[in-house]
C-alpha cells in the first residue's frame, strides 16, 4: 500500500485572510494537499511563507483578526472546518495530536506530566483513572522515557529538553490520533537528540499508521523522515513531490534554492547557490509569480501572471518554466 491509498488529511483550495484597515490580507492563498495513513508530509519554507499558518487552520486554532477565507479541510473524509468550536476542541484532542517546538507550550509545569497524561486520557477516552495511568505509564515508555513508571509523577522541569519534547509527544498520542501536526518540533534542540526525536516521530508514522504534518524551515529535517515535501512560498505551495525527487532533483527554482545546489548543464555536479534577496511582506506581495523578483529565471509573464500548480512528470509545480503554453509564448 502507498501512503496516498488512506487520505487521511485532505486540505482543498486553503484560503486564510487577516483583517487590517487597508482590508484584507491574503496569507494562505488556495492551498491543497492530502497526507496518508502512516506518511510524514514535510512542510518547509521560510519564516512567514504560511506553514505554520496552514497548521493552524487545521486545527482551527486562528484567532481574529485572521479567518479561514475558503476552501475545506477533512480529516478521515469528514470535513472538520466548518465545525463548532466544542466539536472542533474535540477534535483537537482525540484525532489530532500537536507537538510545538516549545513543549512548555503544551505541558503545564505546575503539574506532573503523569496527572496530566492522565487527565487527557480520561478527557477523550473512556476508561477508569487506573486505567489511563496504566495507559500513561505505557505511552511514556513508548516514547522512550526511561523507567517511565518512576518518571510519570516528575514535573516538566525535571526533564532534559529532549525528554520533555518525549513526553509532549505522549501527550499528543494519548487518545491514539489520526494526524500529528508537529511544529518545528526538534528546532530548540541540539542534533544528537534531534536525530532521535525524528527517529520516534517516523517510527510513530510507521508503526501506528499516524499521518504527519511536519512544519520546518530545516531541509535537513525533512530529509531525514518526509516521505513527500510541500515547498510553500509567500502563503502558495510552489512545488509537492516525492522527497527523493524533490531533493536531487528541485523543479521550481525556489526549491532549488532551498536544497542549497542547483543542477549543472553537465548533469551530476552541483554548484552551491544562495537566493539573492527575502520573501514579500505579505502587504507587499507582487503581481505574477511571488518569487519574480528574486528569480534568475524569469521571463516574459513571471511579473505578469501567478504560475497555477500544475501536474509535471509526477509532481506538482507552481513556475510558468513547466507550463509549455506559456514558454511558447
Ligand atoms: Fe521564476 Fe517565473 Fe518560475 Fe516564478 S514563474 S519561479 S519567476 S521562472
Amino acid at each position: 500500500m502507498t501512503p496516498l491509498d488512506e487520505s487521511v488529511l485532505s486540505v482543498r483550495n486553503l484560503s486564510v485572510e487577516f483583517e487590517t484597515r487597508f482590508g484584507p490580507l491574503k496569507a494562505i492563498d488556495n492551498i491543497s494537499f492530502e497526507i496518508g495513513r502512516g506518511e510524514v508530509l514535510g512542510v518547509v519554507g521560510e519564516s512567514g511563507a504560511g506553514k505554520s499558518l496552514t497548521g493552524s487552520a487545521i486545527a482551527n486554532l486562528i484567532v481574529s483578526p485572521g479567518r479561514v477565507s475558503g476552501g475545506e479541510i477533512l480529516l478521515g473524509g469528514e470535513r472538520i472546518d466548518n465545525l463548532p468550536a466544542s466539536q472542533m476542541r474535540r477534535v483537537r484532542g482525540k484525532r489530532i495530536g500537536m507537538v510545538f517546538q516549545d513543549p512548555l507550550t503544551s505541558l503545564n509545569p505546575l503539574f506532573r506530566v503523569g496527572d496530566q497524561i492522565v487527565e487527557t486520557i480520561l478527557t477523550h477516552l473512556d476508561c477508569s483513572p487506573s486505567a489511563a495511568r496504566k495507559r500513561a505509564i505505557e505511552l511514556l515508555g513508548e516514547v522512550g522515557i526511561p523507567s517511565p513508571e518512576e518518571r510519570i509523577d516528575s514535573f516538566p522541569h525535571e526533564f532534559s529538553g529532549g525528554m520533555r519534547q518525549r513526553v509532549v509527544i505522549a501527550l499528543a498520542l494519548c487518545a491514539d490520533p489520526e494526524l500529528i501536526i508537529a511544529d518545528e518540533p526538534t528546532t530548540a534542540l541540539d542534533v544528537v537528540v534531534q536525530a532521535q526525536i525524528l527517529d520516534l516521530l517516523r517510527a510513530l508514522c510507521d508503526e501506528r499508521g499516524v499521518a504527519i504534518m511536519l512544519v520546518t524551515h530545516d531541509m535537513g529535517v525533512i530529509a531525514e523522515i518526509a516521505d513527500r515535501v510541500a515547498v510553500v512560498y509567500a502563503g502558495r505551495i510552489a512545488e509537492i513531490g516525492r522527497r527523493d525527487e524533490l531533493i536531487s532533483q528541485p523543479l521550481h527554482p525556489y526549491a532549488r534554492g532551498l536544497m542549497g545546489a542547483i543542477p549543472t548543464v553537465t548533469g551530476t555536479d552541483r554548484e552551491l547557490v544562495q537566493i539573492p534577496g527575502s520573501m514579500p511582506r505579505l502587504t507587499a506581495i507582487p503581481k505574477g509569480c511571488a518569487f519574480h523578483a528574486r528569480c534568475g529565471q524569469k521571463f516574459e509573464p513571471c511579473d505578469i501572471r501567478r504560475p497555477d500548480l500544475l501536474d509535471h512528470e509526477g509532481r506538482k509545480v507552481a513556475c510558468h518554466l513547466y507550463n509549455s503554453e506559456r514558454r511558447a509564448a
